[in-house]
């Protein structure tokens, strides 16, 4: 009998790689290519340290104010945690008890069958169509939470409110769980639903369209029972998770609208000349209402022009597994980026 006998034994979700070295072109973990809004900037500068003595508030009311003007809920139907990984991993443990599986989607974010298997959730993965869409019937079976994002990850592509509803209603015994990290760049938020169905939960992050992924915020929105829920677990693991310095930064991403549509524009710009410059190189990919789109080629394999954009220190992101091994997921970064990624595909691909 050995101690390991004893231990929670887990595989862990491994994250996209961040290089160390300088000057690379980094589309692989769908990061904004633009900084925060100027009024972060001008908070990080003139943080008082002496601030750090105290321990932060514990309901981080600054930023869940911001958020419940934002969105025109109440405070209570607003949950902050460290990044949306820590909010779904905490909806994980509050909603997902059950002896049924948790339904989601066979090609989806790849956290969810890690916080599934460490908290020892039975999960069942649903099959995606072949043109890489959810089929709701597939979701009209015994479960235990359903689980999926939209747009869907790495796949780029999202679903109708009309089809998603369709999958709230018919399953009013189970919460479901909207991870909505990429919503803002082109997608319609399911939101509004929450008033109608009290097993919706939403779950939204600032790392992407707010372009905070080193600060951590992500949050989640329901009606008051779901927030007070999730609540008494997170209180019950660590009530001082987000620090104080973050808690205001959040709240003035969230003032500045104005910045904030300004530069979601400018990646959905993007995002469409790059769809066109890829097509011409002979891509094909599932149209996406995302930050990033999965690309596959019709003669050089994934694997292949990943290795070949590494050398040229291009970073997007390539999966070795069933199903999705021939597509690479490739981040919107700024205009500049995409012109070098572009004349690098030209490079690999044309010789
Ligand atoms: N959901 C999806 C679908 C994602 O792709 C990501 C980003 N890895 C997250 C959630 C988590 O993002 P964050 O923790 O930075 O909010």
């Amino acid at each position: 009998m050995s101690w390991e006998n004893n231990v929670r034994r887990v595989e862990p979700y491994i994250p996209g790689e961040q290089p160390k070295e300088k000057h690379v072109i980094k589309l692989n973990t769908n990061e904004n290519p633009y900084p925060p809004c100027p009024g972060v900037k001008t908070l990080l500068d003139n943080f008082d340290a002496g601030r750090m003595r105290l321990y932060p508030d514990p309901d981080s009311e600054v930023l869940i104010d911001a958020l419940a003007k934002r969105y025109s809920l109440k405070p209570s139907q607003i949950f902050v945690g460290v990044g949306s990984d820590d909010v779904l991993s905490m909806a994980f443990m509050t909603f997902f008890n059950s002896d049924k599986p948790v339904l989601f989607p066979d090609i989806t974010y790849s956290f969810y069958d890690v916080w599934a298997d460490v908290y020892r959730i039975p999960y069942r993965q649903i099959s995606l169509t072949d043109d890489l869409r959810i089929d709701p019937e597939d979701y009209n079976i015994e479960n235990g939470g359903i689980i999926f994002p939209n747009p869907n990850a790495p796949t780029g592509v999202l679903e109708s409110i009309d089809m998603i509803e369709g999958i709230i209603k018919s399953n009013p015994e189970s919460i479901v769980i909207l991870d909505e990290a990429y919503i803002d760049f082109g997608g319609e938020s399911c939101l509004p639903l929450i008033d109608k169905y009290d097993n919706l939960l939403v779950v939204q992050t600032f790392s992407k369209s707010r372009s905070m992924a080193g600060m951590r915020i992500g949050f989640a929105m329901g009606n008051e029972r779901l927030i007070k829920y999730l609540n008494d677990v997170k209180f019950s693991v660590n009530s001082y998770t987000m620090n104080p310095l973050t808690q205001i930064c959040g709240a003035e991403a969230v003032r500045d609208e104005e910045y904030f549509r300004k530069t979601v524009n400018r990646i959905i710009e993007t995002r469409e000349n790059t769809k066109k410059r890829l097509v011409r190189l002979g891509f094909e990919f599932p149209d996406s209402k995302s930050n990033f789109i999965f690309a596959s080629h019709k003669s050089k394999s994934a694997g292949e022009i990943f290795e070949e954009l590494k050398k040229r220190k291009i970073f997007v992101r390539y999966w070795n597994k069933p199903r999705i091994n021939n597509s690479l997921r490739i981040t919107v970064g700024t205009p500049e980026e995409m012109d070098s990624l572009i004349s690098a595909l030209e490079d690999i691909i044309c010789g």
